[in-house]
């Protein structure tokens, strides 16, 4: 059984998409060594990219979602590939804010409540597609909620949950995504809407131990599911020194060669996993050349 399944309802008027992403944000709190926070964040942006990604059609596409708000997290951002294998980083993994009246994490007040979400899926078109809408809380889910409500016309009902334990390890993690197609009739409409209200939230049947499948269940409470496809999505970063080379050639010559003047080496290190990449000036200056 994977950690990511992709279901239909037998009359092919929802999708819903659910993942457990517990150890894709294990692994990302340790890579980013996050604060609590920002683990709650990119853990939440991680699970959400993973579905989104685990939707489009072919091998090579993918999709990054880039969480720009005003508060102290900075940038979030989340790439996917088209299993759902998913990287990510925030601009600043040690960001913390005070609890919410609530006395839990304030997900919305460290990403910000100004800000925009872009959304960019590159599906093997000569420009990717682009999309992009203010951040309509700063709470994740949500936000990819109004993405799909106003750039792209699908009603989608969207819950992220990270729950961390005491010592701020990472407890449970994941999320569901569900969609009604476009030709859904206001009946079908009514009764997605009525699954939905009698759930419990997502943290509490991570709490139950439900399965992926049950939980799909119980939003589509008044349909018959049937599962399409299921994944083992993992913490996967693609990058290589042959990347990173094509990326440091991009800069052009005149910046090799002033990068290759100033240093003897140069340590380039991925964002998404911190594996370092050194190039000695004499190899840049061979880069400079191509
Ligand atoms: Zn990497």
């Amino acid at each position: 059984m994977g950690n990511l399944i992709r279901c239909i309802t037998s009359c092919g008027a929802v999708m819903a998409a659910a993942v457990d992403a517990t150890d894709i944000v294990k692994e990302a709190q340790k890579i980013h060594k996050l604060s609590p926070v920002a683990t709650v964040a990119l853990g939440r942006l991680l699970a959400g990219a993973s579905m989104m990604g685990n939707a489009l059609k072919n091998r090579d596409d993918s999709i990054t979602l880039r969480v720009a708000g005003d508060g102290p997290l900075g940038s979030v951002i989340a790439v996917s590939d088209s299993n759902g294998n998913v990287r990510g980083y925030v601009s600043n993994a040690a960001a913390k804010v005070p609890l919410n009246n609530k006395g839990q994490l304030d997900v919305a007040s460290a990403v910000g409540k100004e800000g925009m979400l872009y959304v960019l899926k590159d599906i093997g078109l000569k420009e990717p597609y682009n999309g992009s809408v203010p951040l309509f809380s700063g709470e994740i889910a949500e936000d990819i909620t109004a993405y799909y409500a106003i750039s792209e016309q699908i009603p989608t009902v969207c819950a992220l949950s990270v729950s961390l334990n005491n010592d701020g390890s990472v407890n449970r993690a994941g999320g569901y995504l569900i969609q009604m197609m476009p030709f859904a009739t206001e009946d079908e409409i009514k009764r997605l809407e009525d699954g939905v209200k009698e759930m419990s939230s997502l943290s509490s049947m991570f709490a139950l131990n439900m399965s992926l499948l049950d939980i799909v269940k119980k939003a589509l409470k008044y349909y018959e599911v049937e599962v399409l496809d299921e994944a083992s999505a993992e913490y996967l970063c693609n990058c290589s020194r042959a990347r990173v080379e094509k990326a440091l050639i991009s800069i052009g010559k005149e910046g090799l060669l002033e990068m290759a003047n100033s240093e003897e080496n140069t340590n380039i290190e991925c964002h998404f996993c911190d594996k370092t990449y050194n190039f000695s000036a004499a190899q840049l200056r061979k880069l400079a050349s191509k």
